[in-house]
């Protein structure tokens, strides 16, 4: 059975601290007979809600169809980190793809945090949001790259950036275990599910409607498009498949370019008084470590911290036992505190590590793929979807004409290739090299 099928049978959250403490949700209730709609949106992640609540906005009668819950798969269980731009570095986009292509990117680069940004403001959503985002360098080599990082994105017009020696970077954070930090003033980071279920109250308010434990099993292609569940059926003069690392078998052309990968986070007990010295400036942090690790702290000062990469996302037994070491490793002080959760979610990465977007037909479109750092794109990528339904199709266009190659090897083989990568990879972080 399909990990979004599992999910409809039980349509329950992952077992985490933000399941635990999300917004006040009533039920909805999964889709029955016939509707229609202008646009069906399949999946319940910032995807499918952010292109929902754009199109809603823009006077669109939209359907949304969740096989579980909103929120349950990635955009409910991740970093909360809002980090901007793309899972590979613009001068490497540049150089692969040409200018052309790397203006128009460039140009969309930081937009996606702004609408996160301005969606809290307008739908008051409350959702613990707190500023500013920090890159972490270990080894002589990222503090480099850290420096390169602030030039390119300061080349596409981002201004915001700081670089902190190592005493100032251990004043921010409270570990002595990094040579400087790239402070970026605009990111920063909020609960994540609360961020989905205030962007579907939002869309509700408009008109919009939610079926949630409505796993859609098959789209009819045809003008209209017909969208099946096991109980109903939806009619739109456009789809939107959004359904990431979760889809599953529908449509299995998308799931041939892309891998899912798992993810750990654990979160301690509030710490409340205890460790002042602990992330005193509330910023969030990643490393810049291939396979990172990134934490923050919680609206109730509980340390979320994450990292570890499984790919081809089997669900781990121990989530405690791999992401505790790590934590330990940047707080040590932190050796007797409670661990209250620990939970998984999978993210799809690509080979060229860009998104995934494009047509199936004339009027069904997906995007997939932000292979990590997906929090900003996925609201980006939302506005971009309702520009092309409303035939605004050059910003859509610039995504969806990137070149995606399936993994060397197939379905098959493109776990344990890339699981030697990532052992490379593992091994240049542990070698400093
Ligand atoms: C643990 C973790 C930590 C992360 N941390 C960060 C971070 O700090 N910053 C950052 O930028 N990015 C982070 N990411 C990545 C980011 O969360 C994702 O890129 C983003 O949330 C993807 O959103 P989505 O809507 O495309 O997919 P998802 O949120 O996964 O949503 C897909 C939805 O589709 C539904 N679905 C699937 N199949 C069907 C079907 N057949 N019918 C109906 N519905 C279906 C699923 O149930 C699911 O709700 C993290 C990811 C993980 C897993």
């Amino acid at each position: 059975m399909s990990q979004s099928v599992q999910a409809a049978a039980s349509a329950a959250h992952a077992p985490s601290y933000y399941a635990a403490s999300g917004l006040p949700q009533s039920e909805r209730a999964p889709l029955r007979g016939s509707v229609e709609a202008d646009v069906v949106v399949i999946g319940a992640g910032y995807t499918g809600l952010s292109s929902a609540l754009h199109l809603a906005e823009a006077g669109f009668k939209v359907v949304v169809l969740e096989a579980a819950k909103v929120g349950w798969g990635a955009s409910g269980r991740n970093g909360g980190q809002l980090v901007h731009s793309y899972s590979r570095d613009m001068d490497v986009i540049e150089a692969r793809y040409g200018s052309t292509t790397a203006q128009a990117l460039g140009s969309m680069a930081f937009e996606g945090a702004k609408i996160i940004r301005e969606r809290i403001d307008k739908y008051q959503i409350d959702c613990h949001f707190k500023p500013g985002g920090m890159f972490a360098a270990i080894t002589a080599k990222q503090v480099k790259q850290l420096e390169h990082h602030k030039q390119l994105w300061e080349r596409y017009g981002h201004q915001q950036l700081s670089l902190l020696d190592a005493t100032e970077s251990e004043a921010a954070i409270g570990t002595g275990r990094y040579r400087a930090t790239l402070l970026d003033h605009s990111a920063g980071h909020m609960h994540p599910l609360r961020l989905a279920q205030g962007e579907a109250a939002a869309f509700e308010s408009l008109g919009g409607v939610v079926h949630e434990g409505s796993p859609v099993l098959r789209i009819e292609r045809g003008d209209p498009a017909v969208v099946h569940t096991a109980q109903g059926h939806a009619k739109a003069r456009f789809v939107i498949v959004a359904c990431n690392a979760y889809i599953g078998g529908l449509e299995p052309q998308l799931a041939s370019r892309s891998m899912p990968c798992g993810t750990q986070v654990i979160a301690t007990e509030p710490l409340g008084d205890r460790f002042p010295e602990i992330l005193p400036t509330d910023y969030c942090v990643e490393d810049s470590n291939f396979l990172l690790d990134y934490f923050r702290l919680s609206g109730d000062r509980r340390l979320l911290y994450g990292g570890g990469v499984i790919y081809g996302a089997r669900d781990p037994q121990h989530v405690e036992s791999i992401i505790r070491p790590k934590l330990l490793k940047t707080f040590p002080q932190l050796k007797d505190v409670r661990i209250d959760y620990g939970w998984t979610g999978n993210f799809l990465l690509t080979l060229s590590r860009l998104p995934e977007v494009g047509r199936l037909s004339s009027n069904i479109y997906y995007s997939q793929g932000c292979s990590g750092h997906g929090v900003t794109f996925t609201h980006l990528i939302g506005r971009v979807l309702s520009e092309v339904i409303q035939g605004q199709a050059n910003r859509f266009d610039a995504f969806a004409n990137l070149p995606h190659y399936p993994f060397p090897g197939g379905r098959w083989f493109r776990v344990p290739l890339t699981a030697l990568g990532a052992w490379y990879y593992d091994l240049r972080d542990k070698l400093q090299i």
